[in-house]
């Protein structure tokens, strides 16, 4: 490999690894974010040899030779990143990831498919290493982009529940071992046709394997989806030289195992739960959440909450999906603003699966300006509770649902929660008493110290913002 470019991969890495670092904070996140893209712009032009005197002389590089196709693509990625980052909404980001890991995923497939095909029949660059990984890249960016298909769907409420029918788990099974039967014949045959029934039926497994998984699970399966793009990238810089996707490749394919792994905690579930748990498949006994016999629920007001919030010491927030639903995290900072005035101590209980992705709750309210250390991870804010004098949940519901502690039949038990209601006082706003995610009734709604501020979101802490401007 030509030094220069040698030197431009590993500029890259340092800034795909920089990058990531940085973006683990919302406070360096924006940085982290454009060192990363220079990151990738490095990488793709070290690749494709745009620039003056650089030669590349990889498998791949032989073939890229079409400038006006490469800069064509070039232009459609573009034009749909761009797009895609300024008109999806907040809450809408795991469907966009949920697509882009896809199309990643389809292009690691087909990068190995190509090559497949044109060194195959070639005695001079095939090898049992060439085949076995140009199969492996392929099983594994074709489960990734049709998996991410319908985890696409599901999250745009495309399809709604879970699909499962009986022998399902038989049926998953024998075609995996289709697929193993397939990839062995292809290693010892070379045959096009066999591979292309390999590839086929990888696809096909995408789609069977996603099917079954619950909609509150889908951020999970993405972040798996999105190690075996990763993984798939990285096989696929073995089998055409390119160093630069290997790093790339295994960057992302590690970090998504972590998250992967991360999200599977905060749930205090197992990964093989989520892949074949069929989450979401709410039977008539999961939907109780174990609450029985005559249940009442209390609501108040605007300005009956604005005079307890008037006369609070420590008043705790906790943000949850409806929040970024109803885009009021501007609202609530004003809010805070109000209380702070009045010195009353504002912190914010940030659960780690609050929201739709991770770090939702975090990035929605660093949009408001909301002070970092005002926020709290679920650890440091649960004994705090005990001393609130009035906590606001706003837009969130399986976060704070006692079932997933009182009630071992629950599809969420185990699941670690905020403890809201060991505070004097609990409001909680929302539009209706419709369910959260996870599809189950929570019991709080109905505790002696809760009471329902209905409404939608950004209209409550309007109003709260106001009536509390009254309380002299
Ligand atoms: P939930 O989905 O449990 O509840 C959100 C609540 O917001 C609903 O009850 C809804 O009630 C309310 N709401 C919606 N729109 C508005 C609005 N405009 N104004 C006021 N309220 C509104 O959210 P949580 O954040 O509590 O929990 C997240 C769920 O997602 C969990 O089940 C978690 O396991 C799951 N999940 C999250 C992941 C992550 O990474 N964050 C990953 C995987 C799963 P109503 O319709 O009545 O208004």
């Amino acid at each position: 490999m030509n030094l220069i470019i040698g030197i431009l991969y590993l500029i890259a890495a340092v800034l795909f690894i920089l990058g990531m670092k940085l973006l683990s904070s919302p406070e360096t996140a924006r940085l982290g974010n454009i060192l990363s893209s220079i990151g990738m712009f490095i990488a793709i032009v070290s690749t494709i040899p745009l620039l003056p005197g650089i030669t590349n002389k990889s498998i791949f590089q032989q073939h890229l030779i079409n400038y006006i196709l490469i800069i064509i693509a070039i232009l459609i990625g573009l034009i749909v990143g761009v797009f895609g980052a300024y008109a999806v909404k907040m809450t809408a980001i795991p469907q966009m990831v949920a697509i882009f890991n896809g199309v990643g995923g389809g292009a690691a497939a087909l990068v190995s498919a190509i090559e497949f095909f044109t060194h195959s029949s070639n005695p001079q660059t095939i090898s049992y290493f060439f085949v076995i990984t140009t199969l492996f890249a392929s099983l594994v960016g074709a489960v990734s982009f049709t998996g991410s298909v319908i985890a696409f769907s599901k999250l745009q409420g495309l399809i709604d529940k879970p699909v499962t029918y009986s022998l399902q788990k038989i049926v998953n099974a024998i075609i995996m071992f289709g697929i193993i039967l397939l990839g062995l014949l292809t290693i010892f045959s070379d045959s096009h046709i066999i591979f292309g029934w390999f590839f086929i039926i990888s696809l096909v497994f995408g789609i069977l394997m996603t099917l079954p998984i619950g909609g509150a699970d889908m951020p999970v399966v993405i972040a798996l989806l999105n190690s075996f793009t990763g993984l798939a990238v990285a096989v696929d810089g073995f089998t055409i030289h390119n160093i630069a996707m290997i790093i790339g490749g295994t960057l992302v394919g590690s970090s998504g195992t972590l998250l992967t792994l991360l999200m599977c905690k905060a749930m205090n579930r197992s990964i093989t739960n989520v892949l074949f748990g069929a989450f979401g498949k709410i039977t008539s006994s999961d939907s109780s959440g174990g609450t029985t016999g005559d249940k009442t629920i209390k609501s108040i007001t605007s300005d009956e909450v604005a005079i307890m919030l008037a006369y609070a010491q420590l008043v705790i927030i906790v943000p949850g999906y409806g929040l970024a639903v109803a885009q009021a995290q501007h609202q609530v900072r004003e809010l805070e603003n109000e209380l702070e005035k009045r010195n009353i101590e504002v912190k914010y209980a940030i659960h780690p699966v609050a929201g739709r992705m991770p770090g939702h709750m975090n990035v929605l309210l660093a949009e408001a300006n909301v002070p970092y250390d005002h926020l709290y991870e679920m650890e440091q804010i649960n004994p705090e509770f005990q001393r609130a004098d009035v906590v606001l949940v706003i837009g969130a519901n399986d976060v704070v649902n006692p079932a997933a502690k009182n009630n071992p039949g629950s599809p969420i038990y185990g699941m670690p929660i905020l403890n809201v209601q060991q505070a004097k006082q609990v409001i909680v706003l929302k539009r209706s008493m419709n369910p959260g995610f996870s599809g189950i009734e929570n019991e709080l709604f109905y505790n002696e110290n809760t009471r329902m501020l209905f409404g939608d979101a950004k209209d409550s802490v309007s109003k709260l913002i106001n009536e509390l401007k009254k309380v002299k």
